[in-house]
Formats: C-alpha cells, sequence, structure tokens
C-alpha cells in the first residue's frame, strides 16, 4: 500500500542504508512532532514512559507475530550493528578454550571470523572464498568440527549477491546467522535457528539498531566476566532497557513490521521477493550481454549483482541509470560492476523500470 505523495522520490537501490516503505516514512514524518494521544515527538520521551513502553512493546509484539517466533525466544533491539553482534556472538557462547565452526560465504562472514578468533579456535566448517564468493557451498561440503559451540552462517550475502535457499543442516548444533540483508524476506522457521541477529538498516528500518531473536537456553551462557554491556543475559533479563536504547529507530522498525503484516505477512513478502528477483535474473540470463554474479542455484533475492562486458560499459550504465532516476547501482568495489538491493519495500515498479533500463541499455550499447 502506498500513500499519495507530493514529494519526488527516485528508486532506491541503496545496499543500505535502504528503502523504507514510503507508507512508513510518510507515517513518521506526520507523527514525528507529536505522537497521537501523546503530544511529544518520539525522539523527545523517556525510554521508561508509558508511551515508550508501548511502542517497545507493540514493536516486539509485531515482530513475533510476522515471525511465528516461539516463547523461549527473546526479541532484543540492541546497538552497535551487526559488527558487533560478530564479537558479542563468541563472546558470550565460545566457553574458554573452545570452538566454534564458521561458514564462510563473503565478506562479512570473514569479518565475524575474525573477531571469533580473538575469543576461541575457529573452525572453518566451508567456505567459497576460491571461487570468489559466487556460491553457497553444497550440503556435501559443510564439514563441522565436532566440538563447535555453535554453527555460524551469513544467510544473504550482501556484496556478492548469493543467498542461502534452505538454512544448512547442522543437527543439534547451535545454529547463529547473520540475516542482516535478508531477514524477513519470506517465509523463517525460527526454531530452527539458535540466534538470529540482523543490524536494522537493510530490510528491516534505520541505522542504530540490530534486531537479535535469540533462544533463552542460549542467553543463559553469557559468562558473568564479560561487560555488562555485551551480554545477552543483560538485554534479555531487562528487555533492551539496560541502558537508553536507540528509541527512534526501534520506533520505525515497529512501523516496518505493522507494514510487512498488513501487506500479508512473510509468506506473500516471500513471493513478491521471488517476483522481482525473477525479473531481473530473466534479463540477464537473456542473452551474454549481463553476466551474473552469482551461480544461479544461489542467486539472491536481495541483491542482484551482474557484469557487462567492459568497465567502461559498468560506468555509463551506472551514469545513464542515475540520470534516469535509478539511484545507487554501483556494485561493491570488491565485485565491480552492478549491484541492485531490492529489500522487501523496493517497489516492483522500480523493478520494472529497471529491466527496461537495462534492454533499451543492451539495445543501444550491445
Ligand atoms: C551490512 C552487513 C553487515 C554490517 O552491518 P553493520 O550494521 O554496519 O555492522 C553485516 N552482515 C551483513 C550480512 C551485512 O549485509
Amino acid at each position: 500500500m502506498t500513500t499519495k505523495t507530493s514529494v519526488h522520490r527516485i528508486f532506491n537501490f541503496s545496499a543500505g542504508p535502504a528503502i523504507l516503505p514510503l507508507s512508513v516514512v510518510e507515517e513518521a514524518q506526520r507523527d514525528l512532532v507529536s505522537l497521537p494521544g501523546v503530544g511529544l515527538s518520539v525522539l523527545e520521551i523517556s525510554h521508561r514512559s508509558k508511551p515508550f513502553e508501548r511502542i517497545l512493546q507493540e514493536a516486539t509484539a509485531d515482530i513475533r507475530a510476522l515471525a511465528g517466533i516461539p516463547d523461549d525466544y527473546h526479541v532484543l533491539f540492541l546497538q552497535g550493528g551487526a559488527s558487533l553482534q560478530f564479537a558479542m556472538v563468541p563472546m558470550n557462547l565460545i566457553p574458554p578454550g573452545g570452538e566454534a565452526d564458521y561458514i564462510v560465504t563473503g565478506t562479512w562472514s570473514q569479518k565475524a571470523v575474525k573477531e571469533a578468533a580473538r575469543v576461541g579456535t575457529v573452525h572453518v566448517a566451508a567456505s567459497t572464498q576460491s571461487e570468489n564468493f559466487t556460491r553457497i557451498p553444497r550440503p556435501d561440503e559443510i564439514r563441522l568440527s565436532g566440538r563447535g559451540a555453535y554453527v555460524h552462517a551469513t544467510s544473504n550475502n550482501t556484496i556478492y549477491g548469493t543467498e542461502w535457499r534452505e538454512i544448512p543442516n547442522v543437527g543439534d548444533r547451535p545454529l547463529v546467522v547473520d540475516a542482516s540483508s535478508n531477514i524477513f524476506s519470506g517465509p523463517l522457521d525460527v526454531a530452527r535457528h539458535a540466534l538470529i541477529y540482523a543490524g536494522a538498516q537493510k530490510n528491516l528500518g534505520p541505522a542504530g539498531v540490530t534486531l537479535v531473536i535469540i533462544r533463552d537456553d542460549i542467553a543463559r551462557r553469557s559468562p558473568s566476566s564479560i561487560p555488562t554491556m555485551l551480554s545477552y543475559a543483560t538485554h534479555a533479563d531487562n528487555n533492551s532497557l539496560y541502558n537508553t536504547p536507540p528509541a527512534f529507530a526501534i520506533y520505525v522498525v515497529g512501523l516496518v513490521a505493522k507494514w510487512l503484516r498488513r501487506e500479508g505477512g512473510l509468506e506473500a513478502i516471500g513471493r513478491r521477493n521471488e517476483r522481482k528477483a525473477s525479473q531481473l535474473y530473466a534479463e540477464i540470463d537473456r542473452t551474454d550481454f549481463y553476466r551474473g554474479h552469482a551461480q544461479p542455484e544461489s542467486r539472491s533475492l536481495m541483491n542482484v549483482t551482474f557484469r557487462l562486458p567492459s568497465e567502461a560499459l559498468e560506468k555509463t550504465f551506472v551514469a545513464d541509470a542515475t540520470a534516469e532516476g535509478l539511484d545507487g547501482l554501483k556494485g561493491h568495489r570488491s565485485v565491480g560492476g552492478i549491484r541492485a538491493s531490492i529489500y522487501n519495500a523496493f517497489p516492483e515498479e522500480g523493478v520494472d523500470a529497471l529491466a527496461a533500463f537495462m534492454r533499451e541499455f543492451e539495445r543501444s550499447h550491445g
């Protein structure tokens, strides 16, 4: 559902911070000066006030309903981005002298490994680095150490445009997933995870808050030796209110969760995301002019990455697209080429516009 606006907006293909639903941005704008029934801005109220308590409680309830989160999981709103989770996960979950398994599918997985290696022993259970991360490992390539406290995976590789079709089968090992760039992009079986984390600024809301969904027994593993603020137990025990939380960002995440529910929930959004991505992949596959970075069976529904016949053409493509109001298409420097990020809030009309632009660009430059 989009509301009419008099403001001109271009199509935003940015990888993050990324597009938000227009209706959410407009609601936040409308209520910014005075929240209905409160008479104050959400930017100005105490995080211990009744109105903020309600905002936090509603955001949590909507997220729980949206993803069918079982009762024995906590929904936490933390700070420090997904990058702090790279450190908090091992600090809380690797016991002294212990080990953890990491499946390495891109730059973000590598950064997670680097932090875990400061705390314990990292066993790389699989990696597709030798193939420049063009794919997700096959199940038979994953070799768990047998002693790992958990298995860590990155569900969508934002930079490379690859995504797990099915989360890895890790048996009875706790599965920890960095879902920063595809959380709530389709159906999610929370019960198969021990911990899911996501920086909000890609598919969930504005920058400044990180969503953590953690099973209670996992949150109880935090050793008392680590700093209070870095302990999952602290935040679980205090309902994300141990210290001042990022109130405005939580408020907007709450609006996005409500928007997702109105749009029909995760099944419906998943079908829409399939439709959007397959339209762009069809353009890539139609001829040899465009070459996808990701191997077909590992293609991401969120970040569509591709190359053109030359870097010069890629530059022209980005410049011409920008001139037509298709913004943020330049690929990450480690992959090059083009990256179209088409998160939940990215409209189907924008995908139509890019597909038409790709066809026209090929006709005039191919
Ligand atoms: C963007 C991103 C991160 C880093 O997130 P920050 O919130 O900036 O720390 C981590 N993992 C993935 C998969 C990402 O896409």
